[in-house]
């Protein structure tokens, strides 16, 4: 028996044509949607995200616009750029592309996250956005763990009841991916690098997310026969550039009842997840002028 593979570049269109017709419902109201991303300095990985997310933006039918600030800029600047564009009531999505130039990290990349209204922090990352995620109230979920929910749905899976590992424990994949399987009813486990016996943990899980960020960990023998076991993995090999998952596919396809590839698996569900949260954010705002 071999897995049935799930086709995220599929579910991807699929949910960016969900969203399509949303942006059209609120257009023939008169609002457009709008995502701005802040992109300051020249990372050219960062670059190509960047015109990624403009460019599916715009498929939609959003207003998708990055605003280029120069490497030099300051956290002065940017926190100026911020509250702009936070008062900016055609911008409904905004996230700073991450990483900040210059040296700009920890704390005033935290300070700045938060700094964004978190109706509009579409990436979901504000505490207040994890807050409500935690307490189960409406929220703009972090963007990959979002996608992999509905990965898993449209695979036919229904976490209820089901038994839940996500291996890594990341504010932006881990932990939301966790607090997300659990609101769905999953029973859930987070293991971490220092989680005795991963592969005893894992061989219990109905639903396997392994986001870690290290080629091939997850072995044909840690997968629960029939299991629906999701790679979130994207390490680069710096030799060949190609993209290698955390799971041994050509082993784990043999045992896993469904699985995603690397790449073409949850990848593409991250930028359409950011255009859901926008679209979401952009509906929420049109329903409180209304109020
Ligand atoms: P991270 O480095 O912040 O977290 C990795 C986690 O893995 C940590 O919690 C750590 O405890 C755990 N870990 C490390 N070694 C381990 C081991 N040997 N056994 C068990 N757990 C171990 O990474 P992240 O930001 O959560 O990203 C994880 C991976 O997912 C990376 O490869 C990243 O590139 C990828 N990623 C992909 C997408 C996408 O859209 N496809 C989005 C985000 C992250």
């Amino acid at each position: 028996m071999t897995a049935t593979i799930i086709d995220g570049r599929a579910v991807a269109a699929r949910l960016r044509a969900e969203v399509a017709v949303r942006v059209d419902a609120l257009k023939a109201q008169g609002l457009t949607p709008g995502l701005t991303v802040v992109l300051a300095g020249d990372d050219p990985a960062s670059a190509t995200y960047v015109r990624q997310k403009e460019k599916m933006a715009a498929e939609v039918g959003m207003n998708g616009r990055t605003l280029r600030l120069s490497a030099d800029v300051s956290v002065t600047a940017l926190e100026r750029v911020v509250d702009e564009l936070n008062a900016d009531p055609s911008v409904h999505g905004l996230l700073l592309q991450l990483p900040l130039p210059g040296g700009i990290g920890g704390d005033a990349v935290r300070a700045l996250q938060e700094r964004i209204r978190p109706e509009k922090d579409v990436d979901g990352l504000h505490p207040i956005n994890v807050g409500r995620l935690l307490s189960g109230a409406p929220t703009l979920p972090s963007c990959t763990p979002a996608g992999i929910m509905r990965l898993i749905a449209d695979a036919g899976v229904d976490p209820q009841g089901r038994r839940a590992v996500v291996i890594g424990r990341s504010a932006i994949v881990g932990k939301p991916m966790a607090l997300l399987l659990l609101e769905a009813n999953a029973t859930v486990t987070i293991c971490h690098s220092r989680t005795p016996d991963l592969p005893a943990v894992c061989r219990e899980a109905d639903i396997l997310v392994a986001a870690v960020g290290r080629p091939g960990l997850v072995r044909r023998d840690w997968v629960k026969p029939g299991a629906c076991v999701i790679d979130v993995g994207t390490t680069r090999d710096p030799a060949t550039g190609k993209l290698a998952g955390d799971v041994a596919f050509d082993e784990v396809v043999e045992v896993a009842g469904a699985i995603t590839p690397v790449p073409g698996g949850v990848g593409p569900m991250t930028v359409a997840s950011l255009l859901a949260n926008t679209c979401t954010a952009a509906e929420r705002a049109f329903a409180a002028a209304r109020r």
